[in-house]
């Protein structure tokens, strides 16, 4: 199976990239955000409090969690539910950087993760799949852009969905998010040694593409 790593901070670009590139190859594009947002959203919605760690376990032994993929990607599915738009909210993007600092809450996905890339040819996005998730993936890139840049794209992105927010309250949650997610016990956000780092500041999508489909094809092929 071909497995690539794309990691790096929030607002990189990391999503609309790799499902690009995914759908270029005809890969699955794995979206691990996206399970750890669906946690912090069933925390959120049973009022359970992420500080206090019996109660998150206890959340996880009563917790199903499976990827599915229809015509709009991947969808994540909790205790059998659909949850997929309800987990792009700030809200349940704050959760989902506490939640993702429990060191139990990583192990109880990395199995699932890792299953995934042993059966399928993926493009898998996240924080600490070269170091930790995927540490021999055919290819692993660290994506990354100006602080102030990925806060315009997610400000945009939030409009777009009729939230109301201000750049600077974006701007300052993804400095907390970055702070959170680089400074945790277990599996900060940090490149691997081996990860080529692209860096898409003043790049469009097509722009970012490009760029990483010319590394995978260096990569994979010898191009
Ligand atoms: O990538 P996305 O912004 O959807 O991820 C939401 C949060 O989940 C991140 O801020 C990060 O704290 C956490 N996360 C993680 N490890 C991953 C993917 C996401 O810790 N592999």
């Amino acid at each position: 199976m071909i497995n690539i790593a794309i990691d790096g901070p929030a607002g990189a670009g990391k999503s609309s990239v790799a499902k690009a590139v995914a759908a270029k190859y005809g890969y699955i594009y794995v979206d691990t955000g996206a399970m750890y947002r669906a946690l912090a959203y069933k925390a959120l919605e049973n009022s359970i409090d992420i500080a206090d760690a019996a109660m998150v376990s206890d959340m996880l032994s009563s917790t199903k969690l499976d990827i599915a993929y229809n015509e709009l990607g991947q969808r994540i599915i909790l205790d059998g539910a659909d949850v997929s738009d309800y987990i792009r909210t700030a809200a349940v993007s704050m959760g989902a950087s506490d939640i993702s600092a429990i060191g139990y809450v990583r192990e109880w996905l990395l199995d699932m993760q890792k299953d995934i890339a042993k059966n399928n040819n993926c493009i898998m996005d996240g924080r600490d799949i070269g170091t930790t998730i995927l540490p021999n993936a055919d290819v692993k890139i660290f994506l990354t852009a100006s602080v102030e840049e990925r806060a315009q794209r997610r400000y945009k992105e939030l409009i777009a969905k009729g939230e109301d927010v201000t750049f600077e309250a974006v701007i300052e949650d993804v400095k907390t998010r970055d702070y959170n997610d680089s400074h945790r016990a277990v599996s900060p956000l940090k490149k691997a040694d081996d990860a080529i780092e692209v860096d898409t500041t003043g790049m469009n999508i097509e722009q970012s593409v490009d760029a990483i489909v010319k590394i995978i094809d260096r990569s994979t092929k010898g191009e």
